[in-house]
């Protein structure tokens, strides 16, 4: 298996806000953490609020270099889909990124490997950096069935978007029984993964940013971020939380020094 100092490789941690907030809520966790934020050399941060919420973040966040990013994206052309959002309208909002295959989104609103590739094209030919997470449910992890299933969700996004694509990407593996549950998967087992995840890749590989997300906490970062193959975080909980939040982002800057 393959893995590469991360020194070559930039680090990056990402909220997600899930269908948390309202605009007051924001405003204060916003402040929070701009007030206490370090300088941070060596990580990308960006958050992913819900839609509604991407320009009152983005205001915030623009002064500082930090990022932003949608939680999902319709793969369509702008037409006729009431309630959903294109990738042309996370461009107009200035978003870096956009997170494709969470589990919520696969499990509760039936995305398949399919729909999950159209959104990835949808993003890169708009600009956006995709985050495509993929990851086993308990289920198929008891039955020895984890690096199958995340080589199903990979291959399913290689055939249609080829490996080059993946020079402008993000992976993240996402374990479902490890999301929002306060269970992490050790550093052993997520390093596992991350390393077969690398080797799908051949030498583009090399470069890809592949993040761990599954209860990442400030107790739990520094050791997840100190295997080679770990390059970051995507937080669902801990972004929602200004000092869990830097916390892990230090960790994140601090890994492999
Ligand atoms: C997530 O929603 O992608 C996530 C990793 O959530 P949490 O950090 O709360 O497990």
């Amino acid at each position: 298996m393959t893995s590469q100092p991360k020194a070559q490789r930039r680090r990056l941690v990402v909220g997600n806000w899930k269908m948390n907030g309202t605009r007051e809520d924001n405003s204060c966790l916003l402040q929070n953490i701009l007030a206490d934020w370090p300088t941070l050399v060596n990580v990308d941060v960006a958050i992913c609020p819900p839609f509604v919420y991407i320009e009152q973040v983005a205001r915030a966040l623009s002064p500082r270099e930090l990022y932003w990013g949608g939680q999902s994206v319709n793969p369509n052309a702008p037409g006729a889909y009431t309630g959903e959002v294109s990738a042309q309208m996370l461009r107009d909002l200035d978003c870096r990124y956009v997170i494709v295959g969470h589990n919520e989104r696969r499990r509760l609103q039936h995305e398949s490997d399919d729909c999950v590739a159209r959104q990835f094209l949808a993003a890169q030919a708009e600009g956006l950096t995709p985050i495509l997470c993929v990851g086993e449910s308990s289920e198929q992890r008891k039955q020895g069935q984890a690096l199958a299933t995340i080589g199903r969700q990979l291959k399913a996004v290689l055939e249609v978007a080829g490996l080059e694509a993946f020079s402008n990407a993000v992976v993240a593996y996402e374990p479902i029984w490890a999301v929002g549950t306060g269970v992490t998967a050790t550093p052993e087992e997520a390093a596992q993964v991350h390393a077969f995840i690398r080797d799908q890749f051949a030498d583009v590989g090399q470069s890809l940013v592949i993040l761990y997300g599954g209860s990442v906490k400030p107790e739990n970062a520094a050791e997840l971020f100190a295997k080679p193959d770990i390059d970051g975080a995507l937080l669902g909980g801990a972004s929602l939380k200004a000092q869990d939040f830097i916390a892990i982002c230090q960790c994140a800057e601090n890994a492999g020094k």
